[in-house]
This record gives C-alpha cells, sequence and structure tokens, in this order.
C-alpha cells in the first residue's frame, strides 16, 4: 500500500513513508473490510476511516509540523490512525491529542492504539484521545503545531484557528456537498493565510445527533 502511495507521488517524504508501514492500518479498519485498499471504509456510526491516500497527503502537507517535541490536535479522530502516526511523528518529548465526539468509537481507537506501535506513547501519555465536541478544539494543550480536521465543516471554526500556534498548520476539508481540503498557515506575526489543495468528500464535522440521525 505504501509503495503504491509512493508511486503515484502521493507520499514523498521518507518519515511519511515509514509511519505509515509502522502504524499498521489492519487494525484500525473493522474486521470485513479491506484495510489496504485505496478507499474510505465504514467504521459504524456514520463515519469512515479515510481512505489511505487522504491519510497520506494529510501527513505530506503537515509533516514539517509534526517533528519531534511538537504538538498536534486530531479533531474527529475516528478510528485513531491517525492521531496514532502523529504520535509516532512527534515522540514522547511531543502530544499527541485525538477528539471525537462518539464515545464508542473512542473506545475502540483506543483498543486499536494499544496494538499498534504507538502504543508507548499511549502509555506514557504523550498521546490521549477524548470524547468531546472537536469543533471546540482542545484548549487545555493548545497551541498546536498541527491541526488536522477528519469531517468537513461549513466553515473554519474559530477556537481551531485559535489554537493553532503562530508557525502551525491546520488541514480541513470545508463544504456541504462540494468540499475544498484547505491549508491554514498562521504566520509567526498570526496573520493567517489559506489556501484549497484539493477537492474532497468528508463525512460532516457536526453535532453527534445530527450524525446518527443522519439518512
Ligand atoms: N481520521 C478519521 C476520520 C473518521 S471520519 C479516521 O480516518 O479514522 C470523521 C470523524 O469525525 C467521525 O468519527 C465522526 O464521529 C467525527 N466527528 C464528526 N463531527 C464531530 C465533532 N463535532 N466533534 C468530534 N468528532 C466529530
Amino acid at each position: 500500500m505504501v509503495e503504491q502511495l509512493q508511486r503515484y507521488g502521493v507520499i514523498r517524504s521518507g518519515r511519511v513513508a515509514e509511519v505509515m508501514e509502522a502504524i499498521d492500518r489492519g487494525l484500525f479498519v473493522p474486521s470485513g473490510g479491506s484495510p489496504y485498499f485505496d478507499s474510505p471504509m465504514p467504521i459504524g456510526y456514520n463515519a469512515t476511516i479515510s481512505a489511505p491516500h487522504m491519510h497520506a497527503a494529510c501527513l505530506e502537507l503537515l509533516e514539517k509540523n509534526l517533528q519531534p517535541g511538537m504538538r498536534a490536535l486530531d479533531v474527529g479522530s475516528g478510528t485513531g490512525y491517525l492521531t496514532a502516526c502523529f504520535a509516532l511523528m512527534v515522540g514522547s518529548e511531543g502530544r499527541a491529542v485525538g477528539v471525537e465526539h462518539i464515545p464508542e468509537l473512542v473506545a475502540t481507537s483506543i483498543e486499536n492504539i494499544k496494538k499498534s506501535a504507538a502504543a508507548p506513547m499511549l502509555n506514557d501519555g504523550s498521546l490521549s484521545i477524548h470524547i468531546a465536541d472537536g469543533r471546540e478544539g482542545w484548549p487545555e494543550l493548545a497551541p498546536y503545531d498541527a491541526i488536522h480536521v477528519g469531517a468537513a465543516a461549513p466553515q473554519i471554526p474559530e477556537a481551531l484557528i485559535e489554537q493553532l500556534k503562530p508557525g502551525g498548520r491546520m488541514v480541513i476539508p470545508v463544504g456541504t456537498v462540494f468540499q475544498e481540503l484547505k491549508v491554514v498557515d498562521k504566520k509567526l506575526d498570526g496573520t493567517v493565510s489559506i489556501r484549497d489543495e484539493t477537492s474532497v468528500r468528508y463525512v460532516p464535522l457536526t453535532s453527534k445527533e445530527s450524525q446518527l440521525h443522519a439518512n
């Protein structure tokens, strides 16, 4: 899977290839799914684990902000796959924080991570997953060098921009029917620049009630 993503040019960084090799996606996709197939897979609760090429693309975009010792926030952490990748990249001196509003998904994600190469970070406290509304971010550990949002917001939540460190980068899908993956950079002087990376299709960043009662 990783070799194919490298061949297609989605993965260019050696660190991203290494971390995606180290965190076995097979541990995070529910049984019956095809973990190494380049497609999103249902994980219950009207949610999906993103396709490997989207995980890879987001890791590439955030790579410079996932250096050892840095802080990363994963909003809508779902299966915990990307939070585990972040934890390996920032290491035990850094912090990787997942926020997910479905308690059952949080419980499963912690079980998944315990079986993965990121288990030591869960034990030493540098990786944590919290049950909360991710639209509010996780102010306790702000500011973050990297913020990833795994669900599409109608607009960029103000709290997330606030929790971005000067020099930090956020990757967030924005839109309802048509969505763009936006790259939000906060410069050292605090000004914010936003660009569109690519068109995407994510599940919505919404309230727990709307998500569970969708369809
Ligand atoms: N990156 C995750 C993506 C999971 S899908 C993965 O690959 O496993 C998006 C996730 O966002 C879902 O698990 C959904 O429950 C969660 N979500 C949606 N709205 C949310 C909100 N307001 N707060 C927290 N999590 C939210």
